[in-house]
């Protein structure tokens, strides 16, 4: 037994009415704004009829938002069906010719004079406005004429946009045939990537080896994918003049170069963990010092498999033990129907929860394929929802989602609620050393590796800009990395090299998506340490840091606390206890081998 979605607080279904009674609503509205049009950036607006212009511009995104999101969630259920499909384009037709309506809010924004800047910041009529103001200008110097702009906006949907949904789709597709104990079988992504994590070890080499071959063998359209990629971000940087490739996943998490090349250099200077363990690993597995490609991922003893309810009550004793009212919160997820965990032919892969506006339930689309690693999955994305429940209380729009360095503030929080949990009610010796793998593996993907794949991808996109990459050169450049990652504590299989092409991070139109996840995770195990420290009197810190969604920036949240993202140390503090989950599971290995 697992659930599926109910949407119906969204639509009745595709046929709706509500559908262009809101598209059409959100049209008027955007219409009606362009009586401030030419007056905002000449500073003529009150502070009233400043604020009126972004209350109306929230209302015209969340009403296209709504339409946008409901089309998504459609598609993602079932990728192959027609009407879903259908619906889904037309929704983000809809979105770009709305959202290209509003384009003169931000470009007036950003014309506005210093001092007439100030003068607003200073009003508080437009208090809950401050953040957007300042994030806005952010992008200021960067900003090409309305004009430029739109027409920008437009060519995404066939560029870079269009390439992200062609690699989707079309590796969606993908059938792998597979001999599994002796039995010719064939699979859809869903179903043979779990199998990287079977118990047999000849099951785990032949799904390595069909799954990486299946992209080798598609080479010449996945180059493309990535090649128009590096191209396209490469035009960006040098249209808008970007002082560093990097710079636009800095604005957009509201982050520094500084800050984030600090803490890749204290990754770097930590890949020494990855090796430790992976040592560790191999030994326990009687593999001497190495360990093979194809076992990173094997599970350490026998495989215990869980229930749908059993997964679900676990997840909810967790955050019920941690916090009663946060306990309540998970359950009414449950309730409500806000889960869609089934395994399904069609169903996009992955795991990942939608908060669509403040005024909508968010929605958690997985998985669930009965192992731990699934109750882990379970419990994150429910700290994604409910972060997306906390911001919807006290914050608007413009101010709902964190930018993405803090988005994982606390599903990887969650996930370490329920870890503890479960090593607190184990008994077992085998299964704590199982859990602490699973929470090494966890932190080492989370970590180490999506900062690996960042130093890939920036190399990728300093060399693709330029010149065309063959599939080989971005296999050799990926090789690079993941041998100063991974040193000598690790035999890949030839395969293996083509491990970036299935990544589809690296075409996501939100470049370097993947420092997120390392800034993320060790800015929660900062957050964690300090709730080991403090106790309860740390729960309410929480929620305001929660409630505060995307309200402030990162280090000013962080300072919230305590913390300082500045320091080296601060990012060090995360090993510090990443290594102290080591030694205790190098104690229970040595006892055993
Ligand atoms: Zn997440």
């Amino acid at each position: 037994m697992t659930s599926k979605w109910d949407l119906s607080f969204l639509y009745q279904g595709i046929n709706d009415p509500e559908i262009d009674e809101d598209l059409n609503q959100a049209k008027e509205i955007a219409d009606e704004l362009n009586k401030y049009r030419g007056k905002l950036k000449n500073g003529e607006l009150s502070a009233q009829e400043l604020l009126e212009l972004f209350q109306q511009t929230e209302k015209v995104q969340t009403l296209v938002s709504k339409g946008e999101g409901y089309g998504f969630l459609l598609f993602v259920q079932e990728t192959t069906n027609e009407d879903h499909k259908a619906i889904y384009a037309k929704m983000q037709q809809q979105e770009v010719e709305i959202q290209n309506k509003l384009i003169w809010i931000t470009l007036e924004l950003n014309d506005l004079q210093e001092k007439l800047v100030e003068k607003y910041l200073k009003n508080p009529l437009l208090s809950n406005y401050h953040h957007f103001i300042e994030v806005q200008r952010l992008q200021k110097p960067y900003l090409l004429s309305e004009p430029v702009e739109q027409v920008l906006l437009q060519k995404s949907l066939v560029g870079n946009e269009a390439w992200l949904k062609f690699y989707q789709e079309y590796t969606a597709a993908f059938q792998y045939e597979v001999e599994i104990e002796g039995k010719i079988k064939t699979l859809s992504p869903g179903e043979i990537y779990p199998l990287i994590r079977d118990p047999n070890p000849d099951t785990r080499e032949k799904v390595f080896k069909t799954y990486y071959q299946k992209y080798a063998e598609n080479s010449i359209a996945i180059s493309h994918c990535f090649n128009n990629i590096w191209k396209n971000h490469g035009q960006n940087v040098d249209l808008r003049k970007y002082p560093t490739t990097m710079t636009p996943a800095h604005i957009r998490n509201q982050t520094d170069e500084k800050i984030v090349q600090t803490m890749m250099r204290i990754i770097k200077n930590n890949y020494s963990l990855v090796q430790d363990y992976y040592k560790l690993k191999a030994q326990l597995m009687g593999q001497g010092e190495k360990i093979k490609g194809s076992d990173l991922y094997a599970p350490l003893g026998k495989v215990i498999k869980y229930t749908w309810n059993e997964a679900k009550q676990m997840v909810l004793d967790a955050y019920k033990e941690f916090d009663s009212e946060i306990g309540d919160i998970i359950d009414g997820f449950f309730q409500r129907n806000l889960v869609d965990s089934e395994v399904r032919k069609t169903k996009r892969t992955g795991a990942f929860c939608v908060g669509i506006a403040p005024d909508f339930d968010p929605v958690i689309h997985m998985s669930y394929d009965g192992t731990a690693d699934g109750i882990s999955t379970l419990a994150h994305e429910l700290g994604h929802g409910l972060h997306d429940l906390f911001s919807g209380r006290k914050q608007t729009l413009f101010n709902f989602h964190p930018p993405l360095v803090a988005a994982e503030t606390a599903s990887v929080f969650g996930q370490q609620i329920l870890i503890e949990k479960l090593l607190k009610i184990m008994k077992d010796e085998e299964a704590k050393l199982k859990l602490l793998a699973s929470q090494l593996e966890d932190a080492i993907a989370t970590i180490s590796r999506q900062t690996m794949y960042v130093f890939f991808e920036r190399e990728c996109h300093e060399k693709g800009a330029k010149e065309n990459l063959s599939a080989k050169q971005m296999s050799d450049i990926w090789d690079k990395h993941v041998k100063d990652a991974y040193g000598d504590a690790v035999d890949f299989l030839p395969e293996q090299s083509w491990n970036w092409a299935t990544i589809p991070h690296f075409l996501d139109p939100r470049v370097f998506y993947c420092y997120a996840y390392s800034f993320g995770m060790l800015f929660v195990l900062g957050l964690y340490q300090k709730y080991r420290e403090e106790g309860q009197i740390f729960i309410p810190k929480y929620k305001r840091i929660l409630e505060a969604g995307g309200s402030q920036f990162p280090i000013d949240l962080a300072a919230s606390v305590g913390l300082d993202l500045t320091k080296p140390d601060f990012w060090q503090a995360g090993f510090d206890y990443l290594r102290k989950l080591l030694e205790d599971f190098r104690r229970i290995v040595e006892e055993r081998t």
